[in-house]
Protein backbone atom coordinates (compact mmCIF):
# COMPACT_ATOMS: atom_id res chain seq x y z
CA UNK A 1 0.00 0.00 0.00
CA UNK A 2 1.54 3.54 -1.24
CA UNK A 3 1.73 6.12 1.34
CA UNK A 4 -0.35 8.82 -0.85
CA UNK A 5 -3.26 6.57 -1.27
CA UNK A 6 -3.08 5.85 2.57
CA UNK A 7 -2.40 9.27 3.98
CA UNK A 8 0.40 9.93 6.84
CA UNK A 9 0.04 7.62 9.71
CA UNK A 10 0.34 8.44 13.39
CA UNK A 11 0.74 5.79 16.58
CA UNK A 12 -0.05 6.48 20.05
CA UNK A 13 0.96 5.14 22.85
CA UNK A 14 -2.00 4.36 25.32
CA UNK A 15 -0.82 3.43 29.18
CA UNK A 16 -3.79 2.79 30.80
CA UNK A 17 -4.04 0.89 34.78
CA UNK A 18 -4.50 -2.51 33.30
CA UNK A 19 -2.73 -2.71 30.32
CA UNK A 20 -0.74 -0.96 27.60
CA UNK A 21 -1.82 -0.65 23.83
CA UNK A 22 0.48 0.91 20.95
CA UNK A 23 -2.36 1.76 17.76
CA UNK A 24 -1.94 3.10 14.84
CA UNK A 25 -4.11 5.67 13.29
CA UNK A 26 -4.59 6.86 9.43
CA UNK A 27 -4.61 10.44 9.77
CA UNK A 28 -6.66 11.10 6.80
CA UNK A 29 -9.34 8.76 7.87
CA UNK A 30 -8.88 8.65 11.48
CA UNK A 31 -9.36 4.76 10.72
CA UNK A 32 -7.03 2.51 13.16
CA UNK A 33 -5.35 0.02 10.87
CA UNK A 34 -3.29 -1.56 14.07
CA UNK A 35 -2.81 -2.18 17.48
CA UNK A 36 -1.52 -4.09 19.90
CA UNK A 37 -2.12 -4.74 23.50
CA UNK A 38 -0.13 -6.03 26.51
CA UNK A 39 -1.94 -6.71 30.01
CA UNK A 40 0.03 -5.01 33.00
CA UNK A 41 0.78 -6.70 36.08
CA UNK A 42 -0.25 -4.89 39.52
CA UNK A 43 0.70 -5.66 42.93
CA UNK A 44 -0.83 -5.32 46.32
CA UNK A 45 2.15 -6.12 48.53
CA UNK A 46 0.08 -4.42 51.79
CA UNK A 47 -3.62 -3.23 52.30
CA UNK A 48 -4.29 -0.54 50.27
CA UNK A 49 -0.93 -0.39 48.86
CA UNK A 50 -1.29 -0.71 44.71
CA UNK A 51 2.28 -0.79 43.00
CA UNK A 52 3.40 -1.30 39.21
CA UNK A 53 6.71 -1.62 38.19
CA UNK A 54 7.92 1.09 35.39
CA UNK A 55 10.53 -0.96 34.28
CA UNK A 56 7.68 -4.12 33.01
CA UNK A 57 5.55 -0.95 31.70
CA UNK A 58 8.51 0.85 29.32
CA UNK A 59 9.03 -2.91 28.13
CA UNK A 60 5.22 -3.42 27.53
CA UNK A 61 5.46 -0.01 25.47
CA UNK A 62 8.48 -1.53 23.55
CA UNK A 63 6.63 -4.40 23.05
CA UNK A 64 3.59 -3.03 21.75
CA UNK A 65 5.45 -1.15 19.33
CA UNK A 66 7.24 -3.78 18.41
CA UNK A 67 4.58 -6.35 17.34
CA UNK A 68 2.08 -3.80 16.19
CA UNK A 69 4.94 -2.78 13.42
CA UNK A 70 4.76 -6.50 12.34
CA UNK A 71 1.23 -6.32 12.04
CA UNK A 72 1.59 -3.28 9.84
CA UNK A 73 4.25 -4.92 7.97
CA UNK A 74 2.05 -8.18 7.17
CA UNK A 75 -0.83 -5.96 5.83
CA UNK A 76 2.18 -4.53 3.67
CA UNK A 77 2.17 -1.26 4.91
CA UNK A 78 5.42 0.51 5.20
CA UNK A 79 6.09 1.75 8.33
CA UNK A 80 8.01 4.81 7.33
CA UNK A 81 4.83 6.31 6.87
CA UNK A 82 4.27 6.76 10.47
CA UNK A 83 5.28 10.40 11.04
CA UNK A 84 4.46 11.01 14.56
CA UNK A 85 3.56 8.89 18.07
CA UNK A 86 1.19 10.73 20.88
CA UNK A 87 1.26 9.28 24.64
CA UNK A 88 -1.90 8.94 26.28
CA UNK A 89 -1.27 7.60 30.23
CA UNK A 90 -2.96 6.70 33.43
CA UNK A 91 -2.71 10.01 35.35
CA UNK A 92 -1.35 10.58 38.90
CA UNK A 93 0.51 7.43 38.98
CA UNK A 94 4.13 8.62 40.43
CA UNK A 95 7.67 7.58 39.55
CA UNK A 96 10.79 8.68 40.90
CA UNK A 97 14.24 7.81 39.70
CA UNK A 98 17.71 8.25 39.15
CA UNK A 99 19.11 10.51 36.33
CA UNK A 100 22.20 8.64 35.97
CA UNK A 101 21.59 4.86 35.84
CA UNK A 102 18.08 5.15 34.18
CA UNK A 103 16.71 2.65 37.12
CA UNK A 104 14.02 3.72 38.79
CA UNK A 105 14.34 4.22 42.50
CA UNK A 106 10.62 2.43 43.62
CA UNK A 107 7.94 0.81 42.10
CA UNK A 108 5.33 3.06 40.44
CA UNK A 109 2.76 4.19 43.37
CA UNK A 110 -0.76 3.79 41.70
CA UNK A 111 -3.42 6.66 41.42
CA UNK A 112 -5.79 3.97 43.11
CA UNK A 113 -2.73 3.45 46.28
CA UNK A 114 -4.10 4.41 49.79
CA UNK A 115 -1.17 3.99 52.00
CA UNK A 116 -0.94 8.34 52.05
CA UNK A 117 -3.81 8.97 54.30
CA UNK A 118 -2.09 9.30 57.31
CA UNK A 119 0.04 12.26 54.97
CA UNK A 120 -3.39 13.35 53.65
CA UNK A 121 -4.64 13.77 57.54
CA UNK A 122 -1.45 15.41 58.61
CA UNK A 123 -1.11 17.84 55.90
CA UNK A 124 -5.04 18.99 55.76
CA UNK A 125 -4.67 19.49 59.58
CA UNK A 126 -1.56 22.48 58.42
CA UNK A 127 -3.25 24.18 55.72
CA UNK A 128 -2.68 27.91 56.19
CA UNK A 129 -5.47 30.03 56.80
CA UNK A 130 -7.34 29.90 53.81
CA UNK A 131 -9.12 26.47 54.02
CA UNK A 132 -9.41 26.72 50.06
CA UNK A 133 -5.50 27.54 49.17
CA UNK A 134 -4.66 23.96 47.63
CA UNK A 135 -7.90 23.54 45.86
CA UNK A 136 -8.05 27.33 44.46
CA UNK A 137 -4.68 26.43 43.07
CA UNK A 138 -5.13 23.23 41.76
CA UNK A 139 -8.25 22.36 41.50
CA UNK A 140 -7.82 19.33 43.32
CA UNK A 141 -9.14 18.27 47.06
CA UNK A 142 -5.75 17.12 48.83
CA UNK A 143 -6.90 13.52 48.76
CA UNK A 144 -4.33 10.35 48.46
CA UNK A 145 -5.86 9.81 44.67
CA UNK A 146 -2.65 12.37 43.79
CA UNK A 147 0.85 12.32 42.83
CA UNK A 148 2.09 15.38 45.63
CA UNK A 149 1.61 12.60 48.68
CA UNK A 150 2.89 9.79 46.25
CA UNK A 151 6.02 11.95 46.04
CA UNK A 152 5.94 13.03 49.50
CA UNK A 153 5.40 9.13 50.78
CA UNK A 154 8.34 7.84 48.79
CA UNK A 155 10.69 10.87 49.92
CA UNK A 156 9.84 10.02 53.33
CA UNK A 157 10.45 6.30 53.12
CA UNK A 158 12.80 5.38 51.08
CA UNK A 159 15.97 6.38 51.15
CA UNK A 160 17.24 5.65 47.45
CA UNK A 161 14.59 8.15 46.95
CA UNK A 162 16.39 10.94 49.17
CA UNK A 163 19.89 10.20 49.10
CA UNK A 164 19.45 10.61 45.13
CA UNK A 165 17.66 13.55 45.46
CA UNK A 166 20.38 14.99 47.86
CA UNK A 167 22.84 14.31 45.26
CA UNK A 168 20.97 15.52 42.10
CA UNK A 169 20.33 12.34 40.71
CA UNK A 170 16.74 12.09 41.36
CA UNK A 171 13.96 12.93 38.32
CA UNK A 172 10.14 12.66 39.33
CA UNK A 173 7.61 11.96 36.88
CA UNK A 174 3.92 10.49 35.93
CA UNK A 175 4.16 7.46 34.05
CA UNK A 176 4.07 10.42 30.69
CA UNK A 177 7.53 11.74 31.81
CA UNK A 178 8.89 8.13 32.80
CA UNK A 179 7.87 7.36 29.39
CA UNK A 180 9.11 10.16 27.07
CA UNK A 181 12.35 10.98 29.52
CA UNK A 182 12.72 6.95 28.78
CA UNK A 183 11.46 6.72 24.78
CA UNK A 184 13.56 9.87 23.86
CA UNK A 185 17.33 8.06 24.87
CA UNK A 186 17.12 7.55 28.98
CA UNK A 187 20.14 8.03 30.84
CA UNK A 188 22.33 8.92 27.17
CA UNK A 189 19.86 12.34 27.00
CA UNK A 190 16.13 11.77 27.44
CA UNK A 191 13.50 14.50 27.46
CA UNK A 192 12.04 15.29 31.19
CA UNK A 193 8.72 16.79 30.49
CA UNK A 194 5.31 16.17 31.00
CA UNK A 195 1.96 17.98 29.25
CA UNK A 196 -0.42 20.43 31.38
CA UNK A 197 -3.01 17.77 31.64
CA UNK A 198 -0.78 15.86 33.40
CA UNK A 199 1.10 18.19 35.86
CA UNK A 200 -2.44 19.32 36.70
CA UNK A 201 -3.25 16.26 38.56
CA UNK A 202 0.04 16.34 40.58
CA UNK A 203 -1.39 18.90 43.07
CA UNK A 204 1.93 21.09 42.81
CA UNK A 205 0.62 22.47 39.05
CA UNK A 206 -1.24 25.83 39.52
CA UNK A 207 -3.97 25.70 36.67
CA UNK A 208 -4.51 29.39 36.15
CA UNK A 209 -0.80 30.24 35.95
CA UNK A 210 0.20 26.82 33.84
CA UNK A 211 3.28 26.58 35.80
CA UNK A 212 4.87 24.50 38.96
CA UNK A 213 3.57 26.44 42.15
CA UNK A 214 6.59 27.44 44.36
CA UNK A 215 3.68 27.65 47.68
CA UNK A 216 2.43 24.42 47.04
CA UNK A 217 5.98 23.11 46.20
CA UNK A 218 6.81 23.98 50.08
CA UNK A 219 3.80 22.97 51.60
CA UNK A 220 4.35 19.69 50.00
CA UNK A 221 7.94 19.42 51.19
CA UNK A 222 8.80 18.68 47.18
CA UNK A 223 11.93 20.22 45.95
CA UNK A 224 11.36 21.68 42.64
CA UNK A 225 14.80 20.67 40.67
CA UNK A 226 13.55 17.05 40.36
CA UNK A 227 10.39 18.21 38.30
CA UNK A 228 9.62 17.54 34.77
CA UNK A 229 9.59 20.65 32.59
CA UNK A 230 5.67 21.44 31.49
CA UNK A 231 4.91 21.80 27.68
CA UNK A 232 1.59 21.66 25.76
CA UNK A 233 0.15 18.48 24.95
CA UNK A 234 0.41 18.86 21.21
CA UNK A 235 4.46 19.71 20.38
CA UNK A 236 7.82 17.88 19.74
CA UNK A 237 9.13 17.05 22.84
CA UNK A 238 11.71 14.39 21.04
CA UNK A 239 12.38 11.74 18.69
CA UNK A 240 12.07 7.82 19.69
CA UNK A 241 15.86 6.90 20.15
CA UNK A 242 15.05 2.76 19.80
CA UNK A 243 13.14 0.48 18.20
CA UNK A 244 10.89 0.11 15.28
CA UNK A 245 10.40 3.52 15.12
CA UNK A 246 13.63 4.61 16.11
CA UNK A 247 13.85 8.88 15.06
CA UNK A 248 10.35 9.37 14.55
CA UNK A 249 9.26 12.20 17.03
CA UNK A 250 7.38 12.38 19.69
CA UNK A 251 4.62 15.15 19.54
CA UNK A 252 1.48 14.34 21.87
CA UNK A 253 1.23 13.95 25.52
CA UNK A 254 -2.17 13.74 27.09
CA UNK A 255 -3.50 12.03 30.46
CA UNK A 256 -5.78 9.38 29.54
CA UNK A 257 -9.09 11.50 29.95
CA UNK A 258 -7.83 14.58 28.64
CA UNK A 259 -6.66 12.42 25.20
CA UNK A 260 -10.63 10.67 25.75
CA UNK A 261 -11.85 13.83 25.38
CA UNK A 262 -10.01 14.99 22.56
CA UNK A 263 -10.90 11.81 20.85
CA UNK A 264 -14.51 12.13 21.38
CA UNK A 265 -14.09 15.34 20.04
CA UNK A 266 -15.74 17.17 22.82
CA UNK A 267 -13.75 20.58 21.93
CA UNK A 268 -16.98 23.06 22.94
CA UNK A 269 -18.24 24.41 26.23
CA UNK A 270 -20.69 21.38 27.25
CA UNK A 271 -19.47 18.60 25.75
CA UNK A 272 -18.76 15.96 28.08
CA UNK A 273 -17.57 11.89 27.70
CA UNK A 274 -17.42 9.10 30.63
CA UNK A 275 -14.36 6.62 30.32
CA UNK A 276 -15.06 3.36 31.49
CA UNK A 277 -11.79 1.50 32.30
CA UNK A 278 -10.07 0.93 35.93
CA UNK A 279 -12.12 3.39 37.23
CA UNK A 280 -14.97 5.57 35.39
CA UNK A 281 -13.94 9.43 34.33
CA UNK A 282 -16.89 12.08 33.68
CA UNK A 283 -15.64 15.01 32.07
CA UNK A 284 -17.32 17.85 30.81
CA UNK A 285 -15.58 20.68 28.51
CA UNK A 286 -15.74 23.93 30.61
CA UNK A 287 -13.87 26.44 27.92
CA UNK A 288 -11.33 28.95 28.61
CA UNK A 289 -13.02 28.83 32.25
CA UNK A 290 -11.72 27.19 35.37
CA UNK A 291 -15.49 26.21 37.07
CA UNK A 292 -15.12 25.45 40.93
CA UNK A 293 -17.73 22.61 41.81
CA UNK A 294 -19.89 22.94 44.76
CA UNK A 295 -20.35 18.96 44.46
CA UNK A 296 -17.25 17.52 44.58
CA UNK A 297 -16.38 17.29 41.67
CA UNK A 298 -12.40 17.96 40.14
CA UNK A 299 -11.36 21.13 38.12
CA UNK A 300 -8.73 20.14 35.82
CA UNK A 301 -6.76 21.17 32.73
CA UNK A 302 -8.67 19.49 29.38
CA UNK A 303 -6.07 20.17 26.92
CA UNK A 304 -4.00 23.10 25.72
CA UNK A 305 -3.31 22.02 21.95
CA UNK A 306 0.42 23.94 21.09
CA UNK A 307 2.45 25.77 22.67
CA UNK A 308 0.61 29.50 21.50
CA UNK A 309 -3.09 27.57 21.84
CA UNK A 310 -5.39 28.56 24.29
CA UNK A 311 -6.07 25.93 27.29
CA UNK A 312 -9.49 24.49 27.82
CA UNK A 313 -10.64 23.42 31.32
CA UNK A 314 -12.97 20.45 32.36
CA UNK A 315 -14.94 19.50 35.40
CA UNK A 316 -14.75 15.90 35.86
CA UNK A 317 -16.36 13.14 38.27
CA UNK A 318 -14.12 10.50 39.13
CA UNK A 319 -15.06 7.23 40.09
CA UNK A 320 -12.03 4.88 41.44
CA UNK A 321 -13.56 1.55 40.91
CA UNK A 322 -15.54 0.94 37.50
CA UNK A 323 -13.74 -1.97 35.64
CA UNK A 324 -11.66 -2.82 38.22
CA UNK A 325 -14.31 -4.55 39.96
CA UNK A 326 -14.66 -7.17 37.59
CA UNK A 327 -10.85 -7.48 37.45
CA UNK A 328 -11.53 -8.09 41.22
CA UNK A 329 -14.18 -10.88 40.33
CA UNK A 330 -11.71 -12.54 38.27
CA UNK A 331 -8.33 -12.05 39.89
CA UNK A 332 -9.90 -12.18 43.69
CA UNK A 333 -12.86 -14.04 43.72
CA UNK A 334 -12.46 -15.92 40.73
CA UNK A 335 -15.85 -16.62 39.48
CA UNK A 336 -15.37 -15.71 36.18
CA UNK A 337 -12.16 -16.21 34.09
CA UNK A 338 -12.18 -13.68 31.59
CA UNK A 339 -13.96 -9.51 32.00
CA UNK A 340 -16.12 -10.41 28.73
CA UNK A 341 -17.83 -13.60 31.02
CA UNK A 342 -19.60 -10.90 32.88
CA UNK A 343 -21.62 -10.29 30.75
CA UNK A 344 -22.84 -13.93 30.20
CA UNK A 345 -23.59 -14.07 34.24
CA UNK A 346 -25.30 -11.12 34.22
CA UNK A 347 -27.82 -11.45 31.37
CA UNK A 348 -28.56 -15.22 32.67
CA UNK A 349 -30.19 -13.17 35.24
CA UNK A 350 -31.13 -9.78 34.08
CA UNK A 351 -31.33 -8.48 37.79
CA UNK A 352 -29.24 -8.45 41.29
CA UNK A 353 -32.62 -9.45 42.29
CA UNK A 354 -32.37 -7.09 45.58
CA UNK A 355 -28.04 -7.30 46.07
CA UNK A 356 -26.20 -4.48 45.95
CA UNK A 357 -22.53 -3.91 45.13
CA UNK A 358 -20.37 -0.66 46.74
CA UNK A 359 -17.03 -1.41 45.41
CA UNK A 360 -15.33 1.25 47.56
CA UNK A 361 -12.14 -0.40 47.50
CA UNK A 362 -10.55 3.02 47.53
CA UNK A 363 -12.98 4.62 49.85
CA UNK A 364 -15.30 6.65 47.86
CA UNK A 365 -14.29 9.38 45.10
CA UNK A 366 -16.93 11.96 43.81
CA UNK A 367 -18.85 12.66 44.49
CA UNK A 368 -18.42 11.79 48.07
CA UNK A 369 -14.79 12.05 48.86
CA UNK A 370 -14.78 9.68 51.58
CA UNK A 371 -11.48 7.76 52.54
CA UNK A 372 -13.35 5.62 55.45
CA UNK A 373 -15.39 3.76 52.96
CA UNK A 374 -14.83 0.03 51.86
CA UNK A 375 -16.54 -2.20 49.46
CA UNK A 376 -19.79 -4.04 50.88
CA UNK A 377 -22.35 -6.66 48.83
CA UNK A 378 -25.61 -5.91 50.93
CA UNK A 379 -28.99 -7.28 50.42
CA UNK A 380 -28.04 -11.25 49.95
CA UNK A 381 -30.30 -13.75 50.84
CA UNK A 382 -30.02 -17.67 50.34
CA UNK A 383 -31.67 -17.31 46.49
CA UNK A 384 -28.53 -14.89 45.52
CA UNK A 385 -25.91 -16.60 43.71
CA UNK A 386 -22.99 -15.59 41.50
CA UNK A 387 -25.14 -14.14 38.62
CA UNK A 388 -26.60 -11.86 40.55
CA UNK A 389 -23.51 -10.66 42.05
CA UNK A 390 -22.30 -9.90 38.82
CA UNK A 391 -25.43 -8.06 37.84
CA UNK A 392 -24.91 -5.76 40.76
CA UNK A 393 -21.28 -5.19 39.96
CA UNK A 394 -22.42 -3.80 36.70
CA UNK A 395 -25.11 -1.79 37.95
CA UNK A 396 -22.69 -0.50 40.45
CA UNK A 397 -20.80 1.34 37.46
CA UNK A 398 -23.90 2.89 36.28
CA UNK A 399 -25.30 3.97 39.90
CA UNK A 400 -21.78 5.70 40.25
CA UNK A 401 -21.88 7.38 36.88
CA UNK A 402 -25.35 8.28 37.60
CA UNK A 403 -24.02 10.00 41.09
CA UNK A 404 -21.18 11.68 39.38
CA UNK A 405 -23.76 13.11 36.37
CA UNK A 406 -25.93 14.32 38.81
CA UNK A 407 -23.39 16.42 40.27
CA UNK A 408 -22.13 17.63 36.90
CA UNK A 409 -25.72 18.59 35.83
CA UNK A 410 -25.93 20.94 38.88
CA UNK A 411 -22.36 22.33 38.49
CA UNK A 412 -23.49 23.23 35.07
CA UNK A 413 -27.19 24.14 35.19
CA UNK A 414 -27.90 22.79 31.79
CA UNK A 415 -28.73 18.63 32.29
CA UNK A 416 -26.80 16.34 29.84
CA UNK A 417 -29.37 15.60 27.01
CA UNK A 418 -27.49 12.08 26.75
CA UNK A 419 -24.18 10.44 27.14
CA UNK A 420 -21.05 9.64 25.09
CA UNK A 421 -19.01 6.90 26.10
CA UNK A 422 -15.50 4.87 26.07
CA UNK A 423 -13.42 2.85 27.43
CA UNK A 424 -12.65 -0.69 28.01
CA UNK A 425 -15.75 -1.60 29.40
CA UNK A 426 -18.36 0.01 26.81
CA UNK A 427 -17.95 -3.49 24.75
CA UNK A 428 -20.59 -4.99 27.65
CA UNK A 429 -23.41 -4.40 25.86
CA UNK A 430 -26.04 -5.29 28.74
CA UNK A 431 -23.47 -2.70 30.56
CA UNK A 432 -24.37 0.38 28.41
CA UNK A 433 -28.54 -0.98 27.84
CA UNK A 434 -28.27 -0.85 32.24
CA UNK A 435 -26.34 2.57 32.11
CA UNK A 436 -29.31 4.04 29.91
CA UNK A 437 -32.06 2.54 32.14
CA UNK A 438 -30.21 3.69 35.26
CA UNK A 439 -29.57 7.43 33.49
CA UNK A 440 -33.20 7.57 32.08
CA UNK A 441 -31.00 9.45 29.17
CA UNK A 442 -29.93 7.71 25.58
CA UNK A 443 -26.01 6.54 25.70
CA UNK A 444 -24.15 6.63 22.43
CA UNK A 445 -20.72 5.39 21.89
CA UNK A 446 -18.32 5.64 18.93
CA UNK A 447 -18.07 2.71 17.14
CA UNK A 448 -13.95 2.81 16.89
CA UNK A 449 -13.77 2.57 20.99
CA UNK A 450 -10.48 3.44 21.30
CA UNK A 451 -10.64 7.34 21.90
CA UNK A 452 -8.27 7.58 24.41
CA UNK A 453 -5.49 6.42 21.55
CA UNK A 454 -7.30 8.78 18.75
CA UNK A 455 -6.84 11.72 21.01
CA UNK A 456 -3.45 11.14 21.97
CA UNK A 457 -2.75 10.56 17.90
CA UNK A 458 -4.31 13.54 16.76
CA UNK A 459 -2.49 15.78 19.23
CA UNK A 460 0.67 14.23 17.69
CA UNK A 461 -0.16 14.94 14.10
CA UNK A 462 -1.44 18.26 14.59
CA UNK A 463 2.12 19.38 16.01
CA UNK A 464 3.61 21.85 14.66
CA UNK A 465 6.65 20.83 12.60
CA UNK A 466 4.61 17.47 12.01
CA UNK A 467 1.11 18.60 10.26
CA UNK A 468 -0.39 15.67 9.46
CA UNK A 469 -3.73 15.99 11.35
CA UNK A 470 -6.12 18.97 11.22
CA UNK A 471 -8.15 19.17 14.80
CA UNK A 472 -11.19 20.62 12.31
CA UNK A 473 -14.39 19.22 13.90
CA UNK A 474 -15.70 18.96 10.28
CA UNK A 475 -12.93 16.72 9.72
CA UNK A 476 -14.73 13.77 12.21
CA UNK A 477 -18.21 14.30 11.25
CA UNK A 478 -18.14 10.77 9.69
CA UNK A 479 -17.90 9.19 12.77
CA UNK A 480 -20.66 6.00 13.52
CA UNK A 481 -22.21 5.82 16.49
CA UNK A 482 -23.88 3.39 18.56
CA UNK A 483 -26.97 4.07 20.80
CA UNK A 484 -28.83 2.52 23.69
CA UNK A 485 -32.11 4.37 24.77
CA UNK A 486 -33.86 3.76 28.24
CA UNK A 487 -35.85 1.10 28.23
CA UNK A 488 -37.59 0.28 31.82
CA UNK A 489 -40.04 3.21 33.20
CA UNK A 490 -38.45 6.33 35.04
CA UNK A 491 -39.82 5.03 38.27
CA UNK A 492 -38.18 1.84 38.72
CA UNK A 493 -35.09 3.25 38.01
CA UNK A 494 -35.74 5.57 40.79
CA UNK A 495 -36.37 3.08 43.53
CA UNK A 496 -33.15 1.47 42.60
CA UNK A 497 -31.24 4.60 42.35
CA UNK A 498 -32.43 5.33 45.73
CA UNK A 499 -31.72 1.92 47.06
CA UNK A 500 -28.08 1.85 45.73
CA UNK A 501 -27.67 5.61 47.95
CA UNK A 502 -28.92 3.41 51.65
CA UNK A 503 -25.96 0.84 50.34
CA UNK A 504 -23.31 3.90 49.76
CA UNK A 505 -24.21 5.06 53.27
CA UNK A 506 -23.67 1.88 54.70
CA UNK A 507 -20.31 1.67 53.17
CA UNK A 508 -18.94 4.56 54.65
CA UNK A 509 -17.23 4.78 58.14
CA UNK A 510 -15.62 1.09 57.77
CA UNK A 511 -11.92 1.95 57.58
CA UNK A 512 -10.36 3.22 60.39
CA UNK A 513 -7.70 5.95 59.63
P1 LIG B 1 -7.58 1.25 31.68
O1 LIG B 1 -7.48 2.33 30.64
O2 LIG B 1 -7.90 1.76 33.04
O3 LIG B 1 -6.38 0.35 31.67
P2 LIG B 1 -9.43 -0.11 29.88
O4 LIG B 1 -10.20 0.98 29.22
O5 LIG B 1 -8.41 -0.84 29.13
O6 LIG B 1 -8.84 0.36 31.30
O7 LIG B 1 -10.52 -1.17 30.41
C1 LIG B 1 -10.12 -2.29 31.12
C2 LIG B 1 -11.07 -2.54 32.27
O8 LIG B 1 -12.35 -2.88 31.72
C3 LIG B 1 -10.62 -3.70 33.12
O9 LIG B 1 -10.74 -3.33 34.49
C4 LIG B 1 -11.58 -4.84 32.78
O10 LIG B 1 -11.89 -5.61 33.93
C5 LIG B 1 -12.81 -4.11 32.27
N1 LIG B 1 -13.49 -4.85 31.18
C6 LIG B 1 -12.95 -5.23 30.00
N2 LIG B 1 -13.86 -5.89 29.24
C7 LIG B 1 -15.01 -5.90 29.95
C8 LIG B 1 -16.34 -6.41 29.72
N3 LIG B 1 -16.67 -7.02 28.59
N4 LIG B 1 -17.26 -6.22 30.69
C9 LIG B 1 -16.95 -5.58 31.83
N5 LIG B 1 -15.74 -5.07 32.10
C10 LIG B 1 -14.78 -5.23 31.19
Amino acid sequence: VKEAVLGPLVGAVDQGTSSTRFLVFNSKTAELLSHHQVEIKQEFPREGWVEQDPKEILQSVYECIEKTCEKLRELNIDISYIKAIGVSNQRETTVVWDKLTGEPLYNALVWLDLRTQPTVDCLRRRIPGNNNFVKSKTGLPISTYFSAVKLRWLLDHVRNVRKAVQEGRALFGTIDSWLIWSLTGGAKGGVHCTDVTNASRTMLFNIHSLEWDKELCDFFGVPMAILPNVRSCSEIYGLMKAGALEGVPISGCLGDQSAALVGQMCFRDGQAKNTYGTGCFLLCNTGHKCVFSDHGLLTTVAYKLGRDKPVYYALEGSVAIAGAVIRWLRDNLGIISTSEEIERLAKEVGTSYGCYFVPAFSGLYAPYWEPSARGIICGLTQFTNKCHIAFAALEAVCFQTREILEAMNRDCGIPLSHLQVDGGMTSNKILMQLQADILYIPVVKPSMPETTALGAAMAAGAAEGVGVWSLEPEDLSAVTMERFEPQINADESEIRYSTWKKAVMKSIGWATT
